[in-house]
């Protein structure tokens, strides 16, 4: 046994006064201590150990990761006693003694190492990635999460799944789930968990709910690829909003989908996949059909070889193409209209097998399918220019041909892709008759591409980046900022908690006048700009900005935010040219001169537009900031559920946890100022009114609420009955508020009484 004295724990300032009792300075065998290796690292924190032997004026400890060390009682200060609550975890992090990002560390890694990813943080869940197929998802568990309370089975998506549909039904108020977390780390598969329950509590198997469940193959096959992070990456982000009728059924839904990354159409980094879907037509449609089309193997186009991979470990892609066909069906795509998607998507293929040899060859030209093989080599050899009135056809070189056919291949995928999310809407989506707008609820699922910092970032990381500053603030308004505002309000006794707000950053981004955005988009139609007249711009309006890295000298592309989760580096060669994002006139004419109907089709919008309105097309930023705001609105009206992914390592592994890593994501998603807040604050709030009808039935005697005089006074007399006077609620000018478990317990009570 070793006594550790109070002056040594003072010195290093390692413990708080609070936390010296007296009893934990006393370090025995088999303790579980906090143990600090000081490394100043950014990311590192105090691991937690067991200590080995503790004699002869040493302590041996064992740490989390499997490593001992020797401690002398000179450094002993680097050693702190573990909470006890530490020691094997807890459910629910605000009941954490040691409450630091080494507490909230290590209990998701014990729980991690014993397969326990989800972990509440009040009624927000944690999910740590498995990479691996985990038993927790079966029929029997759906039916075991059903109408029950969050708190009263251990932490699982399906708790918070069942919550909304128990809070849509309850308080009879739209719901959200807001699924956040870093490329890889499990939003998509939490997003079709939520999906899978919703879809099975809500009826009996209707063709409808088949049909909501059948679009995410589909969605996946066209927006979703192997990256080096994550095998099966969305390259888009969706909000699926569910509907349900009175009865709790799904009644349909509608899907919004946001900023499809189309430069992977044409160009893939190395060791990653275009999308999905190409690989899969190629492995699993018929010969005589692939015949038809004129298509080999995946690896004979230029398209689908640029990353050195074509196929992806753990991927069927010759079984998820029959998904992809069955799927198709059940969303009543006609086989007219499946054989057409396979045309273009056969078309983008041959185009990118195009030869350049001084001038275009094209080997395949019969295979075009879609358009006048003539008609592309014009288009791909010239330019029309328009000078005062008069057109000219000018030859373009070799690479600006390259240049064109690479947009026009972007303009067809993106522009399939939106016609596949509306084909899927006009199935699922059924538009409100009068009568059941009435009753009709909703819960809308955010399946959105988590922040993004690369070697090199560009205007796509910027446009993601800042729909992450905006979900940021969504969750920093909803837990920080409203919630203290109310307590101020009902004036009960609070005390304040700081919170990093990350409202400036938005507002330089996107707010204020002449934000970032905004300076892009003008500069993108202002007909002489350029990417360096941009920055320059840019420069010049934030340069005093604290949230703005200016470039280090005139001859730097690059500007740098300060974003919430971290700093930025933009190169802004190329911004203007994809935020105008406009397909030259000579491809829209080719496009009016097609045959083919489905093209045509799929391209509506452009060829409807005269030469002079499409000049004025909104950019792609400006479409993408009107989505989000429109995201937004639709969200502040919803209660809103939170579900934090975390991505244990970069390496896709099972049962591997890279501290550093975690304690990134942890801390840039305001992680330790929740779990203060979830444990000071009250998240469940009723009027005295709401309160007294729901729970009059607790306690005999009780009259209505309407015909209640001191509703107040009501409520005090339940709650002291029900849950004591010496518990944690509080009572405010209008509502009562209350803890998670207090409602669970309440909510019990009350099961039992009706
Ligand atoms: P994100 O959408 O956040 O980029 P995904 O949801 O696509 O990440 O998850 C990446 C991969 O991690 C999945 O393809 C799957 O292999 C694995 N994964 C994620 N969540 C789970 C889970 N709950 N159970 C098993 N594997 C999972
Ligand atoms: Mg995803």
């Amino acid at each position: 046994m070793l006594y550790f004295s109070f002056f040594h724990l003072l010195v290093e300032d390692v413990f708080t006064i609070s936390e010296l009792k007296p009893e934990l300075c006393f370090i025995m065998q088999g303790d579980y201590v906090w143990l600090d290796l000081k490394t100043g690292r950014e990311f590192d924190v105090p691991v937690g150990a067991v200590v080995k032997l503790c004699d002869s004026g040493q302590i041996q400890v064992l740490d989390d990761e499997g490593r001992e060390h020797w401690i002398s009682p000179q450094n002993a200060t680097n050693i702190k006693p573990m909470h006890p609550t530490s020691i094997h975890g807890v459910e629910d992090m605000i009941r954490l003694g040691d409450l630091n990002e080494a507490g909230i560390l290590r209990n998701l890694l014990i729980r991690y190492n014993e397969h326990v990813i989800y972990t509440y943080t009040g009624s927000i869940l944690v999910a740590v990635n498995p990479y691996q197929l985990l038993p927790i998802y079966t029929p029997d568990q759906i039916r075991l999460y059903t109408n029950k309370k969050i708190g009263e089975l251990p932490p699982h998506i399906f708790a918070i799944a069942d919550n909304c549909y128990f809070n849509m039904q309850r308080n009879n108020k739209d719901q959200c789930c807001i699924i956040s977390g870093e490329s890889g780390a499990g939003k998509t598969e939490s997003t079709k968990l939520i999906l899978q329950f919703l879809a099975a509590i809500s009826g009996q198997h209707s063709w409808i709910e088949q049909q909501v469940l059948e679009a995410t193959p589909i969605l996946e096959a066209f927006g979703n690829a192997k990256t080096i992070r994550n095998d099966n990456s969305s390259r888009f982000g969706k909000y699926i909003d569910i509907h349900f009728n009175k009865r709790g059924a799904i009644e349909g839904a509608k899907i919004e989908q946001y900023l499809l990354e189309k430069s992977r159409v044409c160009r893939q980094a190395s060791d990653e996949r275009n999308y999905h879907v190409f690989y899969c037509m190629l492995k699993g449609m018929a010969p005589e059909m692939k015949a038809k089309l004129g298509l080999g193997l995946a690896t004979d186009y230029s398209y689908l070889t640029m990353g050195n991979c074509t196929a992806c470990d753990g991927r069927d892609d010759l079984r998820d193409y029959s998904s992809i066909l069955s799927a198709m069906k059940v969303l009543m795509f006609t086989e007219t209209e499946s054989w057409e998607i396979s045309k273009l998507l056969a078309a983008i293929l041959h185009m990118g097998n195009l030869r350049f040899e001084g001038t275009i060859n094209c080997t395949r030209a019969g295979c075009f399918c879609i358009v006048e093989p003539k008609d592309v080599m014009v288009c791909l050899t010239t330019r029309t220019l328009i000078t005062r009135g008069e057109s000219v056809a000018t030859p373009l070189s070799v690479e600006q041909g390259l240049d064109v056919r690479d947009a026009f291949v972007k303009g067809i995928y993106g522009r399939l892709f939106v016609w596949i999310v509306d084909k899927i809407n006009a199935a699922i989506f059924r538009p409100p008759s009068c009568e059941s707008n009435l009753v009709r609820r909703s819960i809308g699922l955010l399946d959105i591409f988590g922040f993004e910092n690369f070697i090199v970032n560009s205007f796509e990381q910027l446009c993601i980046n800042f729909a992450n500053e905006n979900l940021q603030q969504f969750f920093v308004r909803h837990v920080f900022k409203l919630e203290q505002e109310e307590y101020n309000l009902e004036d009960i006794s609070w005390q304040h908690i700081e919170f990093t707000d990350n409202q400036d950053a938005l507002d330089m981004i996107a707010n204020k006048p002449m934000n970032i955005i905004s300076l892009i988009d003008e500069e993108s139609k202002f007909p002489k700009g350029t990417d360096a007249t941009m920055l320059y711009k840019l420069n010049s309006q934030h340069k005093l900005n604290s949230n703005y890295i200016r470039p280090k000298n005139s001859y730097e592309t690059q500007f740098g935010i300060q974003h919430f989760a971290g700093v930025v580096h933009y190169e802004t060669r190329g911004f203007l040219e994809k935020n105008r994002d406009s397909l030259h006139t000579d491809i829209i004419q080719l496009v009016h001169s097609s045959k083919n109907k489905f093209i045509k089709q799929i391209f509506q919008a452009d060829v409807a537009m005269g030469v002079e309105t499409r000049k004025r097309s909104p950019t792609l930023s400006s479409q993408f900031k009107r989505s989000l705001e429109m995201l937004m609105r639709t969200l502040s009206v919803c209660q809103p559920f939170f579900v934090r992914c975390i991505k244990p390592n970069e390496l896709k592994k099972p049962l591997l946890f890279d501290r550093a890593l975690c304690v990134r994501q942890l801390r840039y998603s305001g992680m330790m100022e929740t779990i203060r807040i979830r444990r000071a604050g009250y998240p469940i709030r009723y009027t005295f009114a709401e309160f007294v009808e729901r729970y009059r039935v607790l306690m005999p005697g009780i009259k209505p609420a309407h015909i209640q005089e001191d509703l107040r006074g009501t409520c005090r007399q339940i709650v002291l009955a029900r849950l004591g006077k010496y518990d944690d609620w509080q009572i405010g000018k209008t509502k009562i508020f209350l803890k998670d478990h207090h409602d669970m317990q309440l909510e019990i009570e009350r099961d039992k009484a009706i």
